[in-house]
């Protein structure tokens, strides 16, 4: 057993997540599928690391100075990751988030400190949308940055210098295949160009859920969006910044249905409770798998990111009416709660 040795600040708690072997998904594609818990972060999400390194990167451009501000546009995890980081560097937080996301991101920002604007959920190519009302209020406030995680690539640098580096640590140089979502897309970006350096034969694979437009440009390269999702925090229409020169060498589209199978046997078989951008990566993992395995590949080991703890969605996921007002199935663990 590797015992973690002791932190000398809150901070260095960021990121060095375990990867743990997920038995179900291994079984389904007949291969090893590995998750990266990134719930295990002090803000329960993925989130934490673009936060951390953003911060940083405003303090040595000289942007961010003490006692400064730090605005971002946010579905809600990247704006808990800023709250932390920035309350352990004596800098105040505002979050401008769409009001359509989980209530308990929104009160857990509020809990954190962070001052919260909520705006009702529009496309990006209006005014009022939450990214662009974010940047102009950063620009409207003495003392702030713009976070701006979409277009800002110390988020993927994140991925780069940290994620990957632990995957390729952690698999022993060992790892054929990797696939996940793309919100900002920092993270396949990011964890993509960390491990092809490392090994250009390794595999990376766009999970994409539907209603977002990336599926289809890297199958054919147009940005069109067929669908729709309720997965928060993944779903992305516009090739980012962080985007750019990802090398992505295959591509999946997986509904939240499909997601939704992972994120209730990964609950009831092993114990873990994850939100459905995780449970899409999963799915997106078997796949892969099963493609590695077809082409003959031994025992090929495929990574995936556990993106953030189900504890943020007990009023949707987890809620048996609010599954049935979405068309999704309701867990059967959930129905039976019900009636006992
Ligand atoms: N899952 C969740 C729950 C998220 O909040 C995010 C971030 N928006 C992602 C996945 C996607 O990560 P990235 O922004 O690095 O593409």
């Amino acid at each position: 057993m590797n015992i973690t040795r002791p932190f000398g600040d809150t901070l260095a708690l960021i990121g060095n997540t375990p990867l743990v072997r997920l038995a179900g998904p291994s079984a389904a594609a007949g291969c090893d599928i590995w998750g990266k818990c990134e719930f295990a972060n002090p803000g329960s999400s993925v989130k934490d690391r673009a936060a951390l390194w953003m911060i940083r990167d405003a303090e040595q451009r000289g942007e961010l100075k003490p006692g400064g501000t730090v605005i971002e546009g946010t579905a809600g995890n990247t704006g808990i990751g800023i709250a932390l980081v920035a309350n352990a560097l004596g800098y105040k937080t505002i979050i401008v988030m769409p009001d359509n996301q989980s209530k308990e991101k929104m009160d857990t920002l509020r809990a954190l400190g962070a001052q919260l604007v909520l705006v009702p959920p529009t496309k990006y190519s209006d005014p009022g949308h939450f990214q662009h009302v974010s940047r102009r209020m950063a620009e409207e406030t003495p003392g702030a940055v713009w976070a701006g995680q979409f277009d800002n690539v110390a988020n993927r640098k994140a991925h780069i210098e940290g994620t990957s580096q632990e995957i390729w640590e952690q698999t022993e140089g060992r790892v054929d295949g990797f696939t996940c979502a793309a919100g900002t897309g920092g993270t396949i970006a990011g964890v993509g160009m960390g491990l092809k350096e490392k090994n250009p034969e390794i595999r990376i694979a766009l999970t994409d859920p539907h209603g977002a437009a990336l599926y289809n440009y890297y199958a054919k390269g147009e940005l069109l969006a067929e669908g729709s999702s309720v997965a928060e925090g993944i779903g992305q229409g516009r090739i980012t910044a962080n985007l750019e020169g990802a090398p992505i060498d295959t591509q999946y589209r997986i509904s939240d249905e499909e997601g939704l199978v992972w994120v209730e046997r990964l609950l009831r078989e092993e114990g873990l409770c994850l939100g459905l951008s995780s449970g899409i990566n999963v799915a997106g993992a078997v796949a892969l798998g099963r493609e590695l395995v077809a082409e003959g590949r031994a025992n090929p080991q495929v990574v995936t990111i556990l993106c953030d703890t189900g504890f943020r969605y007990l009023s949707t996921l987890y809620n048996p009416e609010w599954l049935a007002s979405k068309g999704l199935p309701v867990f059967d663990w959930l129905k039976q709660g019900e009636a006992a």
